[in-house]
């Protein structure tokens, strides 16, 4: 029976870490999770606040309180349960979801002292709690049977956007398709976000869990070439999901991006991930193993990029940004983590060019010295040059990772809907209709590159309209 004494004054439980040491060299998990004492410990600083604020900080307003309330008495079932009736992957989202702006950062308790481990307890709850069985958990019934078979509803792109509408869609008894352009699903959960932070395993279980809910998955099929919306509509489906995401990279345009040993984030990532390139020696994929490297950009994917270059053996791996470590977009924690491994930060630094030797392959890259002038519309303070100073760094790979845009080949083949002007779907606030009755998008497709919750959350209102058109509320 567990002890039911609340302790919001105990200092916040450390998660157990693999060494920066250890780790820097291999592709296991960074972060160990909490044992179950921790988890409870933790669970017990919650101060069960009568207008808990953290639920509004969360993108699906998972009742955060009332899953930790069981939590603390050691009920992990019934905290599942509460977390499962309003996230579909809580293993993933207690992983990577930003929460120090969302959930935490809205804790009372972060007023004085550190708030809840509300990810970090989301996460224990889901690994804990067998996947497997969540449909016998949201249904009562192991094999979920499909009550509204007469229905069928179609998703492109199996990301954490579609994986929602078809956890959704599947609970209230609606078959669901999902296509996928690729031999893996997940979307960026999988092929993105390397293995030593989001292991495959993890997002493999949570697609499982919704096989057994009898969702349909069908890889190697890309929306716009293999099938279209229109297509989907012959053969009857009430509605299309579009959850294709922003996989199209963008590139400086500057001199030596067609160099030998220049990668968009996105192009490196996916060799390392879909290839198994992080599962040496089982896998022998040739995925490049460079010396030094350098990646440009400040956000999770810079940090992803330069974290999997130093595992796969690089000497020196750096990564340039053009403002300072406050401005830098990535996650608190992956920067720290970062750091602490050996990644080295060029800041207040602008690529100029990358130049190659005799033989086409990246030597050299020139870096421009930068210093912070006005804020701009963004509110922070814009990087300017300062006249004549320029910096050499000797790197033989060089990867991108400065944001990624709309891949069009979707986009194109469906006449009749509207793009705003970055090229995004245009697409319904509140119910993530787009221009073309009963198809709806959401995630980075309408976006841009946001995060995998506002993906799940955008998920969960077209799921919530869709049942509403087929009458199945
Ligand atoms: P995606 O996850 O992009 O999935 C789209 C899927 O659609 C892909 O599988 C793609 O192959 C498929 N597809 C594309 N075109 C077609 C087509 N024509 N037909 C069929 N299928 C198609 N967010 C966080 O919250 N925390 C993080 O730590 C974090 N780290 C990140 C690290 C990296 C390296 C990257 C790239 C992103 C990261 N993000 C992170 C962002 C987050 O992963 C995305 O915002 C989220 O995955 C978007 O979900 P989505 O469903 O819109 O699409
Ligand atoms: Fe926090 Fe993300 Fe979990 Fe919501 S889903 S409670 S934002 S970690």
């Amino acid at each position: 029976m567990a002890d039911k004494k609340k302790n919001p004054k105990a200092p916040r439980v450390p998660m157990p870490e693999q060494p920066a040491e250890e780790r820097s060299r291999n592709f296991k998990e960074v972060a160990l999770g909490y044992t179950r004492e921790m988890a409870i410990e933790e669970a017990k600083r919650c101060l069960q606040c009568k207008k808990p604020l953290c639920q509004k900080g969360c993108p699906v307003e998972i009742d955060i309180k009332g899953f930790i309330a069981h939590l603390a008495e050691g009920d992990i079932p019934s905290a599942y349960k509460v977390i499962k009736n309003t996230n579909a992957l809580p293993a993933v989202c207690g992983r990577v979801c930003p929460q120090e702006v969302q959930c935490e950062g809205a804790c009372i308790l972060g007023k004085k002292g550190d708030p809840i481990a509300i990810g970090r307890l989301e996460r224990f709850v889901a690994d804990t709690f067998d996947a497997d069985s969540a449909c016998e958990i949201l249904t009562g019934d192991v094999a979920c049977s499909l009550p509204n078979d007469h229905l069928k509803v179609a998703c492109i792109g199996s990301g954490p956007s579609s994986l929602t509408v078809a956890g959704y869609l599947a609970a209230k008894g609606v078959p669901v398709t999902v296509y996928e352009a690729l031999h893996e699903l997940g979307g960026v959960l999988v092929y993105g976000i390397p293995e030593f932070r989001l292991p495959k395993n993890i997002v493999a279980r949570e697609i499982s869990a919704l096989w057994t809910k009898g969702v349909q998955f069908k890889p190697n099929w890309v929306g716009g070439r293999t099938v279209t919306v229109e297509d989907l509509f012959e053969e009857g489906f009430d509605a299309v999901f579009i959850g294709v995401g922003a996989g199209l990279p963008w590139f400086l345009n500057i001199p030596g991006e067609n160099l030998v040993g220049v990668y968009s984030a996105n192009e490196y990532l996916t060799r390392v991930n879909l290839g198994r390139a992080y599962d040496f020696p089982n896998y022998d994929t040739p995925a490049p193993r460079p010396r030094n490297v350098a990646v440009i950009g400040g956000g999770n994917v810079a940090m992803d990029a330069a974290r999997t270059a130093l595992r796969l053996g690089a000497e020196n791996v750096y990564i340039t940004y053009r403002r300072t470590r406050e401005e830098m977009p990535a996650r608190v924690e992956e920067l720290h983590h970062a750091v602490e491994e050996g990644i080295q930060l060029q800041l207040l630094t602008s690529p100029m060019s990358i130049n190659g030797d005799e033989n086409g392959h990246v030597e050299s890259m020139t870096l421009q010295v930068m210093e912070l002038g006005e804020a701009d519309d963004s509110g922070r303070r814009r990087p300017v040059p300062v006249k004549g100073e320029t910096r050499e760094l000797e790197v033989d790979m060089v990867v991108l990772a400065v944001g990624t845009g709309a891949n069009p080949i979707l986009l194109e083949a469906t006449p009749g809907l509207e793009l705003n002007k970055w090229g995004y779907i245009q697409a319904d606030s509140d119910t993530g209709e787009t221009s073309i009755k009963n198809v709806f998008a959401g995630g980075d497709i309408v976006g841009g590159s946001a995060t995998v919750i506002s993906a799940m959350g955008a998920g969960r209102r077209a799921a919530k309209e869709i049942a509403a058109r087929l009458g199945v509320e």
